[in-house]
């Protein structure tokens, strides 16, 4: 038998601290899933140099492309400079260096986007300015949080509809790349409502990447107001604390974080945690025992997957970083509370949403016969209705499609398996898929195994579930 994977699954961002083969095969071993190409920060050529070494490190990881979306930055300062609280500083769409007084702004719009009385956050949140008037090009604000800021630094407008949207021009070229490079996952960055993820969708299905599935950065108020639509136009979705944590009060994140999961997981939505998880481990060689809770407590809350940036990314040690987030999931695992399925019935009504809901109740009855679920899938859909239900026993999702495969990484509880065989009925399917399973040393002989998968094969037509003794399709092989 092979050793137990953890359920939860774990994104790491790549970046200069991982670019090596060394290093990614080392982050693979330790339990990377999935791998971030965060396109603020590579340039074209350098995103495609990442992508082909995340493949040929590994090519059953999945890549994920992260779009800026319309994030703001201030402009070049001559150095860094302490607002004081109290002060009248000034944000212009003029180019100029800027210094104590005011700044250049990148989002030529903005003057007409904000008026007197709105809040204008700098540097992660730590500078807040207040909107006193609007003069042509510039916006005159008085600093009501002082504190340091420098070149390029982040601006969020909390709240604020802002007139740039997704996709940006910048996010449209990255698009094209996605569409030559085939990443498994694109993240949208600032999404506001259901039109901004209809119009990226378009996109998407007509230029490509063919399958991709969209996942929605929430981190914007907005965001949270929209999340149903939001929801039913995605793939998934990523609780981006980052950015979240200035567009709403701090203190109400974790609250927040718990509802988003609970509802992308009653949509079978795959969520995704992210940032500051390990955060010191950028440095240091072991987290806080408040960061080895935060990422227990994103297991609890049933997320799909936890997220590593900075740590991965720039850290002194990123496979460190991701073997100590597997052994924070690992152990915070054995203590999940099963959740009543009835409680997470999705408002969408479907017939595969009964088949997942009837696996979890035959594996949950059954728990010591049961050695695992099966589920044949041509898109990976019934994967996540199965999933969803986070059900006490492994999901094989057994397909023929590679991208299929590196798609399901993100999901928890399931392990992809791949089969080669063409079959003709579900007899065939049935025995093909048992087999494949069996074949990577996943089940024990004498255990039965839930099997589910559509009649005829069809995506999103998975209509029937049976249950099966493994011997009796292993002996007659
Ligand atoms: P970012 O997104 O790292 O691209 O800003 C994550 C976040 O805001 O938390
Ligand atoms: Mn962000």
């Amino acid at each position: 038998m092979v050793a137990e994977q953890t359920r939860t699954k774990i994104v790491c961002t790549v970046g200069p601290a991982s670019k090596s083969k060394e290093t990614l095969t080392g982050m693979a071993e330790a339990g990377m899933d999935v791998a971030r190409i965060n396109l603020s920060h590579e340039n074209h050529s350098s995103a495609r140099k990442t992508l082909d070494l995340i493949r040929s490190v590994d090519e059953t990881i999945a890549v994920l492309f992260d779009l800026q979306g319309p994030k703001i930055r201030i402009g070049e300062m001559k150095e860094p400079v302490e607002l004081e609280a109290g002060q009248v500083f000034t944000l212009s769409i003029a180019d100029f260096v800027g210094d104590k007084e005011r700044v250049s702004i990148s989002h030529k719009e903005l003057p007409q986007d904000v008026k007197a009385g709105d809040t204008i956050a700098i540097n992660d949140g730590i500078v807040r300015l207040e909107v006193v008037e609007v003069q042509d090009e510039d916006i005159i604000t008085k600093v009501t949080n002082g504190g340091p800021i420098s070149s390029r630094k982040g601006v969020n407008i909390p709240g604020i509809r802002l007139s740039c949207h997704l996709p940006t021009e910048k996010d449209l070229k990255d698009l094209d790349l996605a569409a030559e490079l085939e990443p498994d996952l694109i993240a949208l960055s600032f999404v506001i409502d259901g039109e901004d993820v209809r119009r990226v969708n378009a996109i998407i299905e007509s230029n490509g990447p063919k399958n991709a599935d969209v996942i929605c950065k929430i981190e914007h108020l907005l965001a949270i107001r929209n999340y149903d639509e939001i929801l039913r136009e995605s793939h998934g979705v990523m609780v981006a604390r980052g950015d979240l944590g200035i567009e709403v009060p701090i203190e109400t994140v974790p609250v927040l974080q718990r509802e988003l999961i609970r509802k992308a997981n009653v949509w079978a939505r795959p969520s995704i945690v992210a940032t500051h998880m390990l955060e010191s481990m950028t440095h240091e060689r072991i987290p806080t025992r408040a960061e080895v809770s935060d990422v227990a407590h994103a297991v609890f809350d049933r997320a799909d997957a936890v997220m590593l940036s900075a740590e991965t990314a720039m850290g002194h040690n990123p496979i460190e970083a991701v073997a100590m987030m597997e052994r924070i999931v690992r152990n915070a695992e054995k203590k999940i509370t099963p959740v009543n399925p009835m409680d997470l019935t999705s408002p969408e009504k479907l017939i595969v949403e009964v088949i997942g809901n009837l696996v979890y109740n035959a594996v949950s009855v059954l728990p010591d016969k049961v050695d695992g679920i099966i589920t044949a899938t041509r898109s990976g859909f019934t994967a996540r209705w199965i999933s969803k239900f986070r059900p006490p026993t492994h999901i094989y999702a057994v397909t023929r499609d590679a991208t299929v495969m590196r798609r399901l990484r993100l999901l928890w509880g399931v392990h992809p398996i791949r089969y080669e065989r063409t079959v003709d009925d579900v007899d065939d399917l049935v025995k093909e898929s048992i087999r494949a399973v069996y074949a990577k040393g996943h089940l024990g002989d004498d255990k039965d195994i839930v099997f589910t998968s559509g009649i005829r094969h069809i995506p999103g037509r998975t209509n029937i579930i049976g249950i099966f003794h493994v011997r009796d399709f292993i002996d007659s092989a």
